[in-house]
């Protein structure tokens, strides 16, 4: 009977070692993954359907995209086509405005766009979301993109070949040294971004492309893609014309890349981390 209870004993203590040492190893440091226990922080998605019909495909493209990225509950995302719906202390509780293909537009929204970013708001900006021309009259906005207006643009949208400018940057980790991209239209600006001392062009647009266009051809220039203003927590991404943007896998590497290092400069720390 004493040996007997004797092993129930020492069963019970080789048990309670084993538990105990499985939940050391699940806590230990050198664990693999860090699952989110609750979503690791917001984003709000800015688009307009009174645009162009490729503007709108784009956008319905880029709600399906940033939707499945949330699988799992790993962030939260919500859309709006009015930054007016929020109060800024409302929208500051987003980490990052996803901006598909407009900009603000009326001066009340304007002000608070530039108060969000101004206090470390973040902005990942695709394509008509950075247009702007002689009509904008926003100073302020060509500021924030680091660059001058609209200059051109090719015709009809068509993919090109792109070069990776700064290989070592999380916004290209892990790209080919060049690629080329599903078609688009792109827009070349004047003065280029590159001009910019606090601008990091991280992609450009190849000269082997040109000439560039069948209807509408540029010959040569400068032609920076995708790029940061380091005044400002942002990243412009020159795509986001039609139905294709989506469909190849290096460029959708690029567009989660990008979105995520927007994400993790937040002023309140990097949400993958927590
Ligand atoms: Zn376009």
């Amino acid at each position: 009977m004493a040996t007997r209870i004797f092993l129930r004993f020492f069963s019970f203590l080789l048990a309670s070692f084993i538990g105990a040492a499985c939940c050391l190893y699940a806590q230990s440091d050198n664990y693999p993954a860090n699952y989110a226990k609750e979503p690791r922080f917001k984003a709000l998605l800015y688009y307009s359907e009174n645009v162009e019909e490729a503007h709108k495909q784009f956008a319905k493209d880029a709600i399906d995209f940033f939707t499945r990225l949330t699988e799992g509950d790993g962030y939260i995302l919500e859309t709006t086509s009015s930054l007016k719906e929020y109060d800024y202390e409302n929208l500051k509780e987003f980490n990052t405005i996803i901006a598909v293909n407009i900009s603000p537009s009326d001066p009340e929204e304007r002000k608070l766009f530039e108060k969000y970013m101004e206090n470390g708001g973040g902005w990942l900006g695709f394509h008509a979301a950075g247009y702007n021309d002689a009509n904008t009259g926003w100073p302020w906005f060509n500021e924030f993109l680091g660059c001058g207006n609209f200059y051109c643009n090719n015709w009809p949208p068509q993919p090109a070949l792109v070069d990776v400018d700064i290989s070592d940057s999380p916004v290209t980790k892990n790209l080919p040294v060049s690629f080329v991209t599903p078609e688009t239209e792109w827009y070349q600006w004047n003065p280029s971004p590159r001009e910019n001392p606090n601008v990091e062009v991280l992609l450009s647009l190849s000269p082997k492309n040109y000439p560039f266009g069948l209807k509408d051809v540029i010959f040569y220039g400068d032609f920076p893609v995708v790029w940061r203003n380091s005044n400002y927590r942002m990243i412009y991404l020159n795509y986001g014309h039609g139905d294709r943007c989506f469909s190849d896998a290096t460029q959708n590497l690029l567009t989660i890349n990008a979105f995520r290092y927007v994400v993790s400069q937040s002023p309140d720390g990097d949400p993958f981390l927590k």
